[in-house]
């Protein structure tokens, strides 16, 4: 056997020439010389075969994603180590490094590359949304029978706004485009409905209240035909707040703490502590003034005034 490139003998052959030749014109790996990425401008998400995606990741990390991606290595390459470099941005280009290093039939190959990966800018849909203030519920806070204290607004977009802060990292639809403030109570224009599910969800842990969602129907989907609804989530808080006397089956108590689980009173006969559930909530009857009340001794509840 010789080979017919470089004429040696008694050499090993691999594909007809010796191995010598084979590694000459061996390549170790495949890249485009010129890779282009889509992303947002105001979000870094990534166009990704029509779809958008890995929301809020450095541009740095966005170019060595696609070198990576779209580097091939040959299937005879052993304990390959690629290095990756952006050696400068020029424009919207990034001019990279790549090399690779791998043992080929037992010799050590090491191969160089310099693509350019270019970043075009465009905006998201769920971005161009935000801007356009769009929203799928109205959060609607309100009070039953009575109107919203300052202090549970206050509470209300503490809660709001770190929960939004918190979802802002799975679901880009959690911002806040409106607020209302109404003689009612306030209205809370949320992006997405799934937030706006989770705020009232960890409103109501808070609070207790009750809720009613009310679609309206705003739109029709020309290609799917489906109805395109916003929600609108009213959150009523209870009728009484802490330290409140309500009525309950007959007996008299007071409110002593109330949250998303239960409602818990004071029996003003006995000072005993008992928790009722929610759905009792409209058998509560809130006592506006008690001097209506004889059969109890308002000394032994009232504090000091
Ligand atoms: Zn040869
Ligand atoms: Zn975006």
């Amino acid at each position: 056997m010789f080979c017919p490139e470089c004429g040696a003998t008694d050499v090993e052959m691999i594909d007809g020439i010796c191995k010598n030749c084979f590694l000459k014109k061996f390549q170790l790996m495949e890249i485009p010389e010129n890779i282009s990425v889509t992303i947002c401008k105001h979000c870094n998400a990534k166009l990704e075969e029509g779809k958008w995606k890995d929301e809020c990741i450095p541009e740095e990390e966005i170019i060595y994603r696609a070198l990576e991606r779209n580097i091939k290595i040959s299937d005879l390459a052993k304990n390959e180590e690629i290095e990756l470099k952006i050696d400068q941005m020029r424009g919207t280009i990034a001019e990279c490094y790549v090399e690779a290093v791998a043992t080929v039939l037992g010799e050590e190959v090491v191969e160089t590359h310099t693509p350019d990966v270019k970043l075009n800018y465009s905006v998201c849909p769920d971005c161009s949304k935000r801007n356009a203030g769009y929203y799928e519920a109205v959060i609607q806070l309100r009070a039953d029978d009575r109107e919203l204290k300052e202090e549970e607004m206050e509470k209300a977009e503490e809660i709001i706004h770190r929960t939004l802060e918190k979802q802002f990292k799975k679901d880009k639809l959690a911002y806040i485009p409106q607020v209302a403030k109404l003689k009612e109570g306030n209205d809370y224009y949320i992006g997405s409905l799934k937030t706006a599910k989770k705020v009232v969800e960890h409103l109501k842990e808070e609070f207790g209240g009750t809720t009613k969602e009310s679609p309206r129907l705003i739109s029709e989907d020309k290609s799917t035909g489906k109805g395109l609804y916003r929600i609108w989530i009213a959150l009523r808080l209870p009728k009484f707040v802490k330290e409140d006397f309500v009525k309950y089956n007959s007996g008299i108590y007071q409110i002593n703490d109330v949250d998303g689980n239960r409602i818990q009173v004071i029996n003003l006969e006995n000072q005993d502590k008992i928790a009722l559930k929610w759905r009792e909530y409209d058998s509560i009857e809130k006592i506006e003034h008690l001097e209506g009340i004889h059969h109890i001794k308002i000394s032994k509840f009232t504090s000091d005034s």
